[in-house]
C-alpha cells in the first residue's frame, strides 16, 4: 500500500467529490472532487523546478490556499516541505537553506529571503498570485501520487527553540498519518465537521493537526491569513470545530460579542502550543458553558497527550492521557529511573508520532533519542495515579534555588488567581545567596495592580521557597508566532535585578 500521506487522504474522499475542502475568503477554493487535479497541477508546475523524490522545497510564506496546496504537491512528489516562519529574517533563512539544501524556495515577495539565484524560487502571494501559479495555470496536472514507504520523509520543521541552532525535525510519513488517525479517534472527527482554521500552516499546530484534520475527515476547512478575534466570532456559527493556541482563547474573552449564542454551533474547542491557564479554562466555560480541549505536543513528536473527549473528563492545567499508540514516562534522579506518580521529572515518549531525528544531527539525534527509543522531550512534569499528564515546564525553565527545584507552570498557576492579574511568567535569575531568585514577572488586568496583593497570595499559598523574591509587572510578554512566552528573553531582561546584593 501507498504510504504516502496524500494517498492516505485522498482515498478518504470517496463520495464527498460535491463538498469544498478549502474555503478562503468565504469562497470555495476547491472541491474534494477538485483536489486532485488542484494537487497534480501544482505537482506538475514543481517538476519543472526539478522537484523529485527526496528533494527538500522550502516554504516561506503566509497562509494561503496556495501554501496547503504546495505542501500537498511537494509529498506527491515524494519531495519533503521544509516550511519554515515568513517572518524570520534573511540570515536566519540563509542559515536554514544551508542545513537543508532545498531545490526549491517557495515564498511571498513580502517576507525575507537571501539574495542569489540558489536555490531557485517561485513566488506565492497570499491572494494566489505570483510565479508559482502562473506556472500552474498553463499545466496539465500529473495526478500520480509517487509511491513512499512509511518511513520516508515528508517534512522537516525546524523547532522553534529560543537557544541554540534551530534543529530540523525529520518528520516521516508514518508519523503524520499515525497522528492525524488517533487525533480523528480521540477527537471524534467526521465527514460532518467543518474547522475553522487561523493557525500559522508553518507550524505543527496548524500544518498536522488542523489542516490534516481537515484531509483526514473529508472535513472543510475555512482557512484564515492569520487570527482575527472580529473574524473569528463572525465565522464560528458556520462551522464546528476551533483550534487555537491560549491567546487565541484570551482575544476572544476580551471581545463582548464572544457569547454562548455565538459558540452555540461549535462542538469543540482545542488548545494547546502552550500552557492554558485555568483562569482563562473557566472564564471560558463561564462565558460559553463549553470547556476548552486541551492537548500538548511538540514538533518533533507531532501530538503526544490530550484530555478526554467528554467534557467532565476535561480537567484545567492537566493535558491528558497519551494518544493511541503513544507511551510516555516520567523519568529522574540518578540512571534517569521511572518516578512514581505525583513526581515531577522529565518527560519521555516513544511511538509511531516520534520523528526520525534532526536532519543532518547525528549527536543532538542521539542525545534526544535512547538507545530503547524514547525521545527526552525537553518538557518537566507528573503524572496522577490514573495516568493523567500535567506538564510542569521546559526544563531549561527549572528554577534551582537554595538547592530546591522549582517548577514554573505550578506557581504561574496560584498567582495568575489574583484578582487583576492577566498572565504570569516564572523565570530564576542569577542571585548571590541562593544561586537563582524566583522572579514573577506580572501583566495586569487592571492599571491599578499592586504587587503587594500578589505577594500576600504567594505568602499564603506557596511554600516559602517558592515564594518569589521579585515581583515586576510589565505592559507584555514576548511572545514567539505560537503565543508561547520567551523566558529566555524575560530572564536577560531581569538578569541583573540581584546583582551586587550580599
Ligand atoms: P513546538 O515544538 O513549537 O510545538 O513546541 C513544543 C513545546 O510547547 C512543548 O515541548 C511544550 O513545552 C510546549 N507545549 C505544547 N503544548 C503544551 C501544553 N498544552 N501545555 C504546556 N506546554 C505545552
Amino acid at each position: 500500500m501507498n504510504a504516502n500521506l496524500v494517498a492516505v487522504f485522498l482515498a478518504r474522499h470517496a463520495g464527498h467529490e460535491a463538498k469544498p475542502a478549502l474555503i478562503w475568503q468565504g469562497e470555495a477554493v476547491c472541491t474534494f472532487g477538485e483536489l486532485p487535479a488542484m494537487i497534480g497541477r501544482y505537482r506538475a508546475a514543481l517538476a519543472q523546478l526539478g522537484v523529485t523524490r527526496g528533494a527538500r522545497v522550502m516554504i516561506k510564506a503566509e497562509n494561503s490556499p496556495g501554501f496547503a496546496l504546495t505542501y500537498l504537491a511537494v509529498l506527491a512528489s515524494g519531495a519533503i516541505a521544509v516550511p519554515v516562519n515568513p517572518a524570520y529574517t534573511a540570515s536566519e533563512v540563509a542559515l536554514l537553506i544551508e542545513d537543508a539544501e532545498p531545490v526549491l524556495l517557495v515564498h511571498g515577495s513580502a517576507t525575507a529571503v537571501p539574495e542569489g539565484d540558489r536555490p531557485k524560487r517561485l513566488t506565492l502571494e497570499p491572494d494566489g498570485s505570483g510565479t508559482l501559479a502562473e506556472l500552474t495555470a498553463g499545466l496539465e496536472p500529473d495526478l500520480a501520487v509517487e509511491e513512499m514507504a512509511e518511513t520516508d520523509l515528508a517534512a522537516i520543521l525546524f523547532t522553534s527553540g529560543t537557544t541554540g541552532r534551530p534543529k530540523g525535525a525529520m518528520l516521516m510519513h508514518r508519523n503524520l498519518s499515525s497522528n492525524v488517525a488517533a487525533l480523528y479517534e480521540t477527537w471524534r472527527f467526521s465527514d460532518a465537521d467543518s474547522i475553522l482554521h487561523s493557525l500559522p500552516l508553518f507550524h505543527a499546530h496548524g500544518l498536522f493537526v488542523a489542516l490534516h484534520l481537515g484531509l483526514y475527515s473529508a472535513a472543510t476547512v475555512h482557512l484564515l491569513g492569520k487570527f482575527d478575534a472580529a473574524k473569528v466570532v463572525a465565522l464560528l456559527p458556520s462551522v464546528s470545530v476551533f483550534m487555537g493556541v491560549p491567546t487565541f482563547y484570551t482575544r476572544l474573552l476580551e471581545r463582548e460579542d464572544f457569547t454562548r449564542e455565538a459558540t452555540a454551533a461549535i462542538r469543540l474547542f482545542i488548545s494547546g502550543s502552550a500552557p492554558l491557564l485555568p483562569s482563562v479554562f473557566s472564564a471560558f466555560e463561564a462565558r460559553t458553558g463549553q470547556r476548552i480541549l486541551e492537548r500538548y505536543g511538540m514538533t518533533e513528536a507531532v501530538m503526544i497527550t490530550s484530555n478526554p473527549y467528554a467534557p467532565e473528563g476535561r480537567i484545567a492545567g492537566t493535558v491528558g492521557y497519551p494518544l493511541p499508540g503513544v507511551e510516555l514516562r516520567v523519568v529522574g534522579g540518578e540512571g534517569r529511573a521511572e518516578l512514581p506518580p505525583g513526581e515531577t521529572g522529565e518527560i519521555e515518549i516513544r511511538g509511531p508520532n516520534l520523528c526520525a531525528g534532526y536532519w543532518r544531527r547525528a549527536e543532538a539525534t542521539a542525545e534526544a533519542i535512547g538507545p530503547d527509543g524514547f525521545f527526552v522531550t525537553g518538557d518537566t512534569g507528573y503524572r496522577d495515579a490514573d495516568g493523567r499528564v500535567t506538564i510542569a515546564g521546559r526544563s531549561k525553565d527549572l528554577i534551582i534555588s537554595g538547592g530546591f527545584n522549582i517548577y514554573p507552570a505550578e506557581l504561574e498557576m496560584v498567582l495568575a488567581e489574583v484578582d487583576g492579574v492577566a498572565d504570569v511568567a516564572i523565570i530564576g535569575v542569577p542571585h548571590p545567596d541562593f544561586g537563582e531568585a524566583v522572579v514573577a514577572v506580572v501583566t495586569a488586568e487592571r492599571a491599578d495592580l499592586d504587587p503587594a496583593a500578589i505577594e500576600a497570595v504567594a505568602r499564603e499559598k506557596l511554600a516559602r521557597f517558592k515564594q518569589p523574591k521579585a515581583i515586576r509587572i510589565v505592559p507584555e510578554f514576548p511572545r514567539n508566532a505560537m503565543g508561547k512566552v520567551l523566558k529566555a528573553d524575560l530572564r536577560r531582561q531581569f538578569a541583573a535585578l540581584f546583582q551586587g546584593r550580599e
